[in-house]
Parts: structure tokens; C-alpha cells; sequence
């Protein structure tokens, strides 16, 4: 396949002007694909993961289709509205938005929960470009006849999948409807349970399907590893992995709140400068943790599945699962806050007796074994004969440690 450019997709020259400076030089799979269709005028059903550049691939032809055709939507009016299942997902589409469209003089803004709304009203009292958005506090606004959305031309739904997840659907269905049936219609989903398909059939008009690697060739270049590991040798297990200089900048994923903020406090005491992230801390507090950790004042960061959604930070080094997801989607998505924008990366996964069916779901999705840890830390290397019966040093290689690592599951 010859290697197209980004010019050869169509994009017009300011916005190639804000790419060079990015340093994009390639356009990823899912821009080749989505672009042209979207100039084209196209409805598009894009089934792609965070990692795989979704969000250029639609945020560069909306502000180019907006910017050749602008119409004034009138006073609280929209032009386009970007619907996101999270807050940190739609500051991240705001920055993107920001940083391709800096010589385009549109005006964008975000509309999210947990912030006043006086400066989300302000922004949009004069008629807007482009709005990114929550559902809820959008619907809010809407409610209030702060926002009109009978000028909207174009729609994107990113992570459908996730609003489904996350109850917005009824919120999605709700604000479709106050939009023109005239309309050009993106929906972006890392997977396309049938509600999903439904909702799509619903909102798009005869739209072209594209589909970038499947979920488990997102992971491919991601090394992953599992530790077989009694809960209780976690925080151990942990402490141990990072007194390697080479985790520099580590994702810690928790299944709950209370566990983020739990191992951020003891990753603090151990003199590991942390920061916890999850949905009951203010927005505010949310944005600050965050830019410690991207800036390099935190060096890791411990987050939640949901917290965690689009967070977009460079150079991330390791991923760490200290509890396994249930649901197999989410380890995809943890696992690729590592080797972003084609890097390399880690992702260790510690796995007790009570994980173990998640384990299975997981290699089931991915369709990849996770490799047993190599040089397996103290802890683990205490416990394990009382599981499998055998010393685990040595066990590296996939032939020989995979049937192992069966028996010890259908142990459990
Ligand atoms: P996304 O899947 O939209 O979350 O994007 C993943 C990451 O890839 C982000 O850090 C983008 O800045 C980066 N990225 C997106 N498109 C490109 C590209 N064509 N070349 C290099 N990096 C890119």
C-alpha cells in the first residue's frame, strides 16, 4: 500500500499547517479512511479505539466542512456538536479541536457537569461553531433555552459504546431529536453491542461502515505480563516494580475509587510521588492531578476505568492493572493509555485467585495469552508453589508456562 499524506486526503492547507507543527507526518488508518468519506459529505459509522488517532480523523474534517461553509447558527445556535461520555474525553476532543483548528479562527466550546454553567452559557449566548459535550449537562442547558440546537449540521457521537455503558443512550436519543433531520452524522465505537448498532441505524443515514484493527490488534505492540499474585501481595508487588527507574511514567488502574485513592496514598508513602484520579473528585481537582502527572510532578498516576476514559498523555511507560477489569473492553482501552502514536509499551496485570475468570475473558477478547511475568518479583515468587507447585522462575516462555498457568486457573 502506498502511504498517503494528509494533503492527499483533501485537508485544506491551515489545518496541514497545524499537523506540521504536531508533527504528524502519516495520516493512522482511521483518518485514511474517515477523511475523504467525511468531506465527501458522508454519514460515517467508525468502529475504532482511543490510540488509533479517532479523534483527528473526525475533528479535522468538521473544522474544515465548517470553516468552508459558515453559516452564523444565530444567537444560543450550534453549528456542530461533539457528544462525548466523559469529561475528560471531551476536554481532550476541546484540546484536539484547539490545537488542529489554531489557524482556522472557529470558536469552539465545552459543555461538561461538575463545573458552573455561567461560563458554558456565556460562551454559547452569541451562537457557537462547534460545541463538545456531555449529554447530561448539555440537555440541562437545553432545558433552560440556554442552548438551541436547530442549527446544528453535523453530529459526532464518540465512544458510543461507552455512553451505552454509562447510561446516556436515553440522553443521546433525547438530544438527536431536537436536532435537523438535515444533518451529517459521525458515530465512533470501540466495539458494536446490538443497542449500539440500533442507536446507529436510527441516527445514521445511509452511512459508511469503517473499521480499524480489530480490538486485539490494537494491543499487539503493547508487551503484557502477568503476575499470579494473592491480593494481599499487591501493594508489595507494586512497590517492588517501582524501585525500576524504567517504569517512568506509570498508569495504575483500580477498580474502584476507594482503591485509587488507597494505593495513591501508600505509592506516597513509599516516597513514590502519585496522583489518584476517579469520579468523585471535582473537575477541578480531576484537570490539576492530571497535568501533575503529564507535566512529570506525579509519576504515576492512579485511575479508575471511567476516570481514566481518554485520558491522552504522551510517553506513558507502563500500565499497571493492579485489579483486573470485569469487563474484558476495559482492559483494551487501559492497556492502550501505553504505546500511544506507535511506542512502544508495558502492561503488567496482577491477577489474585478471584481474578482469574477475568483473566480468561480478557485473552478470549484479545485473542493473545498475557505472557507470566519474567523475573517475578519476591512476593510472588514466595507464593507460588503454594498455587501451581512449582517454582515460577523461568516460566517466560509461552509454551511452557501457558498450560501451566491453565491448570492454576482451573484451580481456582
Ligand atoms: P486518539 O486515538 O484520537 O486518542 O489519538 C491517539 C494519539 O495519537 C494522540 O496522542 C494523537 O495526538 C496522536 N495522533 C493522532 N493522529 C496522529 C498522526 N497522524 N500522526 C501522529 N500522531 C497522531
Amino acid at each position: 500500500m502506498t502511504t498517503t499524506s494528509f494533503s492527499d486526503l483533501g485537508v485544506a492547507e491551515p489545518l496541514l499547517r497545524a499537523l506540521r507543527t504536531e508533527n504528524y507526518e502519516t495520516p493512522t488508518p482511521i483518518q485514511a479512511q474517515a477523511i475523504p468519506l467525511l468531506l465527501a459529505g458522508h454519514d460515517v459509522l467508525g468502529i475504532a479505539q482511543t490510540g488509533t488517532g479517532k479523534t483527528a480523523a473526525f475533528c479535522l474534517p468538521l473544522l474544515q466542512l465548517i470553516a468552508e461553509n459558515r453559516r452564523h447558527p444565530g444567537p444560543r445556535g450550534v453549528g456542530a456538536l461533539i457528544l462525548a461520555p466523559t469529561r475528560e474525553l471531551a476536554v481532550q476532543i476541546g484540546e484536539g479541536l484547539r490545537t488542529y483548528g489554531r489557524h482556522m479562527g472557529l470558536r469552539h466550546t465545552i459543555v461538561l457537569g461538575g463545573v458552573g454553567q455561567n461560563p458554558q452559557v456565556r460562551a454559547i449566548a452569541r451562537g457557537i461553531d462547534i460545541v463538545v459535550a456531555t449529554p447530561g449537562r448539555l440537555l440541562d442547558l437545553v432545558n433552560q433555552g440556554h442552548v438551541r440546537l436547530d442549527a446544528v449540521t453535523k453530529l459526532v457521537l464518540d465512544e458510543a459504546d461507552r455512553m451505552l455503558d454509562m447510561g446516556f443512550i436515553h440522553d443521546v436519543r433525547k438530544i438527536a431529536a431536537l436536532l435537523p433531520k438535515e444533518r451529517q452524522t459521525l458515530l465512533f465505537s470501540a466495539t458494536m453491542p446490538k443497542p449500539v448498532e440500533r442507536l446507529a441505524a436510527e441516527l445514521l443515514r445511509a452511512p459508511q461502515r469503517i473499521e480499524v484493527t480489530p480490538t486485539a490488534s490494537t494491543v499487539e505492540r503493547i508487551d503484557q505480563q502477568v503476575f499470579f499474585v494473592e491480593s494481599r501481595e499487591k501493594r508489595a508487588l507494586l512497590a517492588e516494580l517501582m524501585a525500576d527507574a524504567g517504569l517512568e511514567r506509570v498508569i495504575v488502574f483500580t477498580r474502584t475509587k476507594h482503591g485509587a485513592d488507597r494505593v495513591a496514598e501508600q505509592l506516597g508513602k513509599g516516597g513514590v510521588a502519585a496522583e489518584a484520579l476517579h469520579g468523585n473528585k471535582s473537575q477541578n481537582a480531576r484537570q490539576r492531578a492530571l497535568e501533575k502527572f503529564r507535566t512529570g510532578g506525579a509519576r504515576v498516576l492512579v485511575a479508575t476505568d471511567i476516570a481514566a476514559r481518554g485520558i491522552d498523555v504522551d510517553d506513558v511507560t507502563h500500565v499497571i492493572n493492579y485489579e483486573l477489569p470485569n469487563e474484558p473492553e476495559s482492559y483494551v482501552h487501559r492497556v492502550g493509555r501505553t504505546a500511544r502514536a506507535g511506542a512502544a509499551g508495558v502492561a503488567f496485570s496482577f491477577c489474585d485467585p478471584t481474578e482469574q475468570a477475568y483473566l480468561r475473558s480478557i485473552e478470549r477478547l484479545t485473542k493473545r495469552p498475557l505472557t507470566i511475568a519474567r523475573g517475578t518479583p519476591g512476593p510472588v515468587a514466595r507464593s507460588a508453589p503454594a498455587r501451581g507447585g512449582k517454582p515460577r522462575s523461568g516460566a517466560t516462555d509461552k509454551t511452557r508456562s501457558r498450560p501451566r498457568g491453565r491448570q492454576q486457573r482451573a484451580a481456582a
